[in-house]
């Protein structure tokens, strides 16, 4: 344990409980200090990762507190152990303890290491869709929404929520290692604003525990569902940081991105070029943008055959091949 999931660990309200997901609960300590009621509900969470790490979850409030190993207290980290009840000299040891630890790595070697995510809650009374027992019809729309979409219960652990900000969405879980370390929950609403709420950390990749040894290569799109549709790995944007780059080459496979067909796409091509990747640019017809086009069209298995098939190496025969793509 790292000296600050210790220090927690002592000062935690003595009645708490923990969840299956390893969440402990509690009554929140931050609440009447941001200016809302007092919590009575214990709808302050906190979860320790495997690394050390520690967050703080506040369900009545709204609070966020975190550290992972690297990293100084923040100035957040220190107000919730005050909240706590950690006297002033505890924490000024803790923090000093934090700093030395850090000053033994080099800031340099720091950035290359491989990105920790920190395990975050669902929105608050998320329920997997499997385990819906009566259907209303906001839930009944989302199936709907799920059917038209192509997508199975079996293919991830998809959920619901039934509180108003997101009972008119479907919400697909983060996971890494195992462990929930985001979420997106999108709008089943056509026109819909915002489409999409999500709650994630830099450097993540959607995806990546399903890239399973025995599979040769690693489909790299940019949306989430996208990558549900052909088993691969999302960016969750048009972008691939250095973090998400360690991250794919980790998994030893051919890297083969599908880019969206549109400017941003187009950016993504070049990326792709630059880190050594192939690039699947199929011969879809001129109406499909993305993966989910082209399921809608001609079905998962058409789709994901013809991305392998036209997933090429050479930087000058991807840039040819994109002309025609983006144009
Ligand atoms: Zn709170």
């Amino acid at each position: 344990m790292s000296v600050v999931a210790d220090v927690i660990q002592r000062y935690l309200p003595a009645k708490s409980k923990t969840t299956p997901s390893g969440w402990q609960s509690f009554n929140a300590v931050c609440c009447h200090h941001n200016g809302t009621t007092r919590d009575t509900r214990q709808r302050g969470g906190l979860i320790s990762n495997p690394d050390g790490g520690v967050s703080y979850h506040c369900f009545n409030c709204g609070f966020k507190a975190s550290w992972q190993p690297g990293r100084n207290l923040s100035y957040k980290m220190r107000k919730l152990l005050q909240w706590m009840n950690v006297p002033d000299s505890e924490i000024s040891q803790v923090s000093l303890e934090v700093l030395r630890e850090n000053e033994g790595v080099e800031a340099q070697e720091r950035k290359l290491q491989l990105p920790v995510f920190n395990s975050v809650p669902l929105p608050d009374d998320a329920v997997k869709i499997t385990d819906i027992t009566d259907f209303d019809r906001y839930s009944m729309n989302v199936l709907e929404y799920m059917a038209s979409r192509h997508l199975n219960v079996d293919d991830t652990d998809y959920f619901w929520c039934p509180s108003l900000g997101y009972r008119d969405r479907l919400i697909i879980p983060f996971y890494y290692d195992s462990r929930i370390v985001g979420w997106t929950a999108r709008s089943v609403v056509p026109g819909k604003k915002p489409k999409y709420l999500s709650e994630t950390q830099p450097g993540y990749v959607y995806g990546l525990d399903d890239q399973s040894y025995n599979k040769v290569f690693a489909i790299v799109c940019e949306g989430q569902i996208d990558a549900i549709h052909v088993e691969g790995c999302a960016l969750g944007g048009s972008e691939i940081s250095d973090q998400q780059a360690m991250l794919l080459n980790r998994l030893q496979k051919q890297i083969i991105v599908v880019p969206d067909r549109d400017a941003a796409g187009s950016k993504l091509v070049e990326r792709a070029i630059e880190l050594g990747f192939s690039v699947s640019m199929p011969n879809w017809s001129r109406e499909i943008n993305d993966i989910g086009d082209a399921v809608d069209r001609h079905g998962r298995l058409y789709t994901l055959h013809s991305i392998a098939t036209c997933a090429e190496e050479s930087p000058l025969k991807i840039r040819l091949q994109a002309k025609k793509w983006f144009n």
